[in-house]
């Protein structure tokens, strides 16, 4: 994708739960960031050598092992561990969600960089904000470089995340997509997971077909989320 000139932008499916890892970053440095490294690390750092990319940080949606990797269950999934010995960058994290990712995945303090909503990140020329989605988890953040928003598990193209997990919270969730709805309808909406039938669309776009955007108060989606 070449969407915007400055901009390094690649969106990667991976994984059997069709995560998207994303590469953002500047053309002219070829300085980048990732986001959600997960599954399949040697593909991903196979991507940025061949590129002849110079990987700055790692940026975490929050702290599911699907996105930054880590154990569930029986299950351990590569991630941001894996990442990082290849690669010692730091994991950018909410700060609520820095307790999560460490257990989660084993990294340490002194491998994350703890993130509030307002802050930015310089990769180049380039300048990412973080914006903290609180609902899914309580750490959740999006990305925004430009007119370009990652969203991770906050929203999708026809969907939000799940608010019924541990640390979820429906309230904080509708106001988190209240938030991501206000931004321009220009704004190109990058999601964590290729759940729709295109892997992204325009702000514009989502308003009209995800009916998580058009609930208009907090009653009605609490009804709608808790049935
Ligand atoms: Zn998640």
């Amino acid at each position: 994708m070449s969407l915007q000139d400055e901009l390094i932008l690649e969106q990667i499916q991976i994984g059997p739960m069709e995560n998207f890892t994303y590469v953002l970053g500047c053309q002219r440095t070829k300085e980048v960031v990732i986001v959600d490294p997960a599954w399949d690390i040697k593909s991903l750092t196979t991507i940025l050598n061949e590129r002849d990319y110079k990987l700055t940080a790692a940026l975490a949606t929050h702290y599911h092992p699907d996105h930054c990797g880590g154990t569930y269950g029986q299950n351990n999934v590569e991630g941001v561990a894996e990442l990082m010995a290849e690669n010692p960058v730091k994991v950018y994290a909410n700060k609520l969600e820095a307790d999560g990712l460490k257990k989660v995945t084993g990294i340490s303090d002194s491998d994350i960089a703890k993130v509030e909503s307002g802050d930015t990140l310089k990769v180049g020329d380039i300048e990412i904000d973080f914006l903290h989605t609180p609902g899914h988890t309580p750490g959740s953040q999006c990305f925004r470089i430009k007119q370009t928003l990652v969203s991770g598990d906050t929203l999708f193209i026809n969907g939000c995340g799940r608010v019924d997990l541990p640390g979820s919270d429906v309230d904080d969730m509708y106001h988190s997509v209240q938030k991501l709805a206000a931004l321009p309808d220009d704004t190109l909406l990058l999601p964590g997971h290729n759940y729709s039938d295109v892997p992204h669309a325009t702000m514009g776009e989502t308003k009209k077909q995800n009916v998580y955007m058009r609930i208009p108060d907090l009653n009605s989606w609490r009804m709608m989320l808790q049935s």
